[in-house]
């Protein structure tokens, strides 16, 4: 039985103030509760450590939106895995869609990420997801597809225990569209039988595979009711313990 992973994605937003305030609210919100569902929150880099220390003692998993794939050296800017582990992130986001749209990483980008993120020891979120254009162009599955195989190239099935899918459709991401139940089911239902296909029917029961896109407590329980959709990945509902207290509720209420 798969459990639910609700992971917030700060993106850049909140400051060390309001983000230490968000993370002792989620905080308070969880602890001593013995959640049946993971909880985990990416902050900006800045951020990590702090927020880490508030609300880690609760049990909440602390998550990176990014890093590189080199393990030091001369690349500024960048941040390495050895670096996050070092702080206490336990994950970290790779192949979001405004990685992919507006900082253009390709697929062999993300996959040396991937790789590098499993090898030292991070829960790898994986996003991959649809424009607008190509879901009217009827191309989704493809799109989805060829985000998997570059993503997961050369990741051994073993390794895919430290992986985590989140199926993101382009248009729904800050949009408030967002995918029908339905729509999603269909998605998650390609992507665990991709799964299957290229590993086993072991690491495609295994996997999680999470939705994300204008997730919020009110569209939040029937998206997680279906049947392949194990978890969320929620940007704007995730900044306030108001909206993602209710979806990590939610995941709760549908686990018991
Ligand atoms: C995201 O950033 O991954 C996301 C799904 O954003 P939002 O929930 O705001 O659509």
């Amino acid at each position: 039985m798969r459990r639910y992973l609700i992971a917030g994605n700060w993106k850049m937003n909140t400051s060390l103030e309001t983000g230490t305030a968000l993370a002792s609210g989620l905080a308070d919100h969880v602890r001593g509760r013995d959640l049946p569902v993971d909880v985990l929150v990416c902050p900006p880099f800045p951020y990590l450590a702090a927020v880490k220390a508030t609300a880690g003692e609760a049990g909440i998993s602390v998550g990176a939106q990014n890093c590189y794939f080199e393990a030091s050296g001369a690349f500024t800017g960048e941040v390495s895995v050895d670096m996050l582990k070092d702080i206490g992130c336990d994950s970290v986001i790779l192949g979001h869609s405004e990685r992919r749209h507006v900082l253009k990483e390709c697929d062999d980008m993300i996959n040396k990420k991937t790789k590098a993120a499993i090898e030292g020891g991070l829960q790898v979120v994986l996003c991959v997801g649809e424009l607008l254009e190509e879901r009217e162009a009827d191309k989704t599955e493809a799109v989805l597809d060829e985000q998997m195989a570059g993503g997961l190239k050369d990741v051994s099935a073993e390794q895919m225990a430290n992986v985590v899918i989140a199926y993101e459709p382009v248009w729904a991401i800050g949009t408030g569209k967002t995918a029908s139940p339905e729509q999603a089911e269909q998605a998650h239902a390609h992507l665990r039988k991709w799964l299957a296909d290229r590993y086993t029917s072991e690491v495609a029961e295994q996997t999680r595979i999470l939705y994300g896109g204008s997730v919020k407590p009110a569209n939040a329980k029937e998206l997680l009711g279906q049947q392949n959709v194990d978890g969320a990945l929620v940007g704007g509902a995730s900044l306030t313990v108001d909206n993602f207290g209710p979806i990590i509720d939610a995941g709760v209420e549908l686990s018991a």
